[in-house]
């Protein structure tokens, strides 16, 4: 397995509608260790899809409470238990997600209980592990250390994460507004995972979807950042690459990858990925 690290989910929010792509989620492949950050909406058949036995999942890392973001990671590890996941499963990730799972359990108490009873499965509650993440220790998994940093997505505890083994670094961002802080945090990176959107392509957005009123709106300029700041971070860090993800907006057929790209070209000239689900990124 090459180090690598591939985007399974690449919109932002918990929206999907015909043709969109699907919330974030994203697998890392580094040093002989799979991880999976984030779960939101597509992430099983994403992982599938890359080729990768869910039997085998074993690490899952989770940047906040938000649904685009861990909606599925109680069907992932449902549908890993009747893939034949047999190993524990360990979730870090901020205080919370115990809490979904145990009423994500619940919520399938039948269908759990049977399977064990009828086709003398392991107990799925016993073979899932939560930590919290404490972003003044970060913690490790396998050969990899990871960093926390709490970002600015108000109202919601929010984590970057930065992955290090045998000499590669990989960031993602999370969900953040503009903080520069997040230069000094991925500084020297290999590859920076930045979330972003487009500014010009808001107002047509908030149109569509039309069911929000302003505080949607305030919102993303409060709680998100957008592409041209991305790529300052990214100068400014000195990253090897930058890729954008939990695009906003992903499929308004007006705003493509020649908008992104000018949208940056101003800030950031080296290596560039517009996330697409499925993409796959080299390390
Ligand atoms: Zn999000
Ligand atoms: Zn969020």
């Amino acid at each position: 397995m090459t180090d690598h690290v591939a985007l399974l989910g690449t919109k932002g929010g918990p929206a999907i509608r015909t043709g969109s792509t699907n919330p974030t989620s994203n697998l890392l492949c580094l040093s002989g260790q799979r991880v999976v950050v984030d779960c939101g909406l597509g992430v099983t058949r994403g992982l599938v899809d890359q080729g990768m036995a869910l039997k085998d999942l074993d690490q899952i890392v989770i940047t906040h409470l938000h649904s685009d973001h861990y909606l599925e990671l109680g069907p992932l590890l449902h549908t890993a238990w009747v893939a034949g996941l047999k190993t524990p499963v360990t979730v870090h990730g901020p205080e919370g997600l115990a809490e979904y799972w145990t009423h994500f359990l619940a919520s399938m108490q039948n269908d759990i209980a049977i399977r064990i009873e009828d086709e003398g499965r392991p107990d799925l509650a016993g073979l899932v592990h939560f930590k919290v993440v404490d972003p003044t220790r970060g913690f490790t998994i396998g050969p990899l250390t990871v960093r926390a940093m709490a970002t600015l997505h108000p109202p919601v505890t929010c984590y970057a994460y930065r992955f290090e083994s045998a000499g590669k670094s990989v960031v993602f961002s999370g969900d953040t507004s503009y903080m520069p802080e997040m230069a000094a945090f991925a500084a020297g990176a290999d590859l920076l995972i930045h979330e972003a959107m487009l500014g010009e392509a808001l107002p047509a957005l908030m149109a569509r979807i039309g069911n929000g009123d302003d505080r949607l709106m305030h919102h993303w300029l409060r709680a998100h950042t957008l592409a041209a700041d991305a790529a300052r971070i990214a100068a400014a860090a000195g990253v090897k690459a930058l890729a954008l993800n939990h695009l906003i907006p992903s499929d308004d057929p007006a705003f493509g990858e020649a908008e992104w790209q000018a949208s940056i070209a101003a800030d950031w000239s080296g290596p560039f990925y517009l996330g697409h689900d499925g993409m796959r990124i080299p390390l």
